[in-house]
């Protein structure tokens, strides 16, 4: 039987209701949580782990890091054939993306969590640890990158985002959907995985900032950016990847500084370009020296600028984001 770690993490999974304030908080062990797993024994053998009892706004990139260096000792060993791992679901997209961009596998790593506590009725957390774990073991699920694991549905790390604040199928991929779901205890996928390059990744620089952009905007965020001593931007332009025309003056500080720009779109699907070559249009973006990144939400693509900035090999910025994740290989 394969043999599957499962490291908890914290998040709404291991969360009760305090009756006293009457909201959710950390509360149970990973064994408790574990034990609600019925039958899970005829499927994998466990090892069980506690990382943190974290929720997941308290979650940093050191400690991201810390958790991809924990993992990567785990697929190391040859005694386990895959890895699920507990996360809150608020910024389990970050983790989720991070670890995919720094563990370089064939074993399958499942991320998931719940969406309801243990107090509430429907409490979704062991499903979704027996859902993770069935993929875990799954064959076909190697060498897909990370994978999240939510209702059923499985979606790609670099892929998913949260989309719903309450949902139980609150994770999904915009443009393309899924790309595999678990169907009564068995995985199957519907389309190939992404491959993308993968960082060798061991200090990490967090200094990377996410504007997003509104309608009027200056440029006064951009100076506070740089004047804190921020060492990457991503903007979550409009549109296309179109910013209000005051705000093209801080962005020509900030390349004139040699501070990587990311330009993604607030949209939640399609893709950037440079169609528009108005004042503060993507063409005049494209043409300072901003990189596009084609789709993906800004906390995504500034996981991606960081791991980019603190990897060990001199990588340079330009060839990280020189074209879409999709279209990467490595
Ligand atoms: N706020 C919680 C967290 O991210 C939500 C969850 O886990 O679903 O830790």
């Amino acid at each position: 039987m394969k043999k599957v770690a499962v490291v908890f993490n914290g998040g709404t999974i291991s969360m009760k209701v305090d009756e006293r304030i009457k909201a959710a908080v950390p509360s149970l062990t990973g064994e408790e949580i574990m034990s609600m797993v019925t039958g899970i024994e005829n499927y994998a053998n466990i090892e069980s782990y506690s990382f943190s009892s974290k929720p997941s706004p308290h979650m940093t990139i050191e400690n991201m890091l810390e958790l991809s260096k924990f993992i990567r000792e785990l697929v190391d060993r040859d005694d386990i054939d895959g890895v699920v791992l507990t996360h809150g679901t608020d910024t389990l997209e970050e983790t989720a993306y991070f670890l995919d961009l720094t563990i370089d596998t064939e074993k399958v790593i499942v991320v998931t969590g719940a969406m309801r506590s243990s107090s509430e009725l429907g409490y979704d957390g062991p499903f979704n640890l027996a859902t993770s774990i069935c993929t875990a073991i799954s064959d076909d699920a190697k060498g897909r990158g990370v994978l999240v694991c939510f209702n059923g549905e499985l979606n790609s790390a670099a892929e998913v985002t949260k989309v719903n604040s309450m949902a139980l199928n609150a994770f999904k991929t915009p443009n393309f959907g899924p790309i595999g779901i678990v169907d009564n205890n068995k995985v199957f996928f519907y389309r190939n995985t992404i491959k993308h390059k993968v960082y060798h990744v061991e200090s990490i620089r967090e200094d990377v900032a996410l504007i997003k952009c509104v309608a009027g905007m200056t440029s006064d965020f951009i100076d506070f950016v740089i004047d804190k001593g921020y060492k990457g931007i991503v903007i979550e332009a409009l549109g296309r990847g179109n910013v209000p025309p005051e705000m093209v003056m801080g962005i020509k500080r900030v390349l004139r500084k040699n501070i990587p720009v990311v330009v993604v779109s607030r949209c939640f699907e399609g893709r950037v370009h440079e169609s528009y070559g108005y004042e503060g249009g993507g063409k005049m973006l494209k043409d300072l020296g901003v990189f596009f990144e084609e789709s993906m939400p800004g906390q995504k693509a500034r996981i991606k600028l960081i791991v980019a900035l603190s990897s060990e090999k001199a990588i340079d910025i330009k060839e990280s984001f020189k074209k879409n994740i999709n279209d990467t290989n490595n």
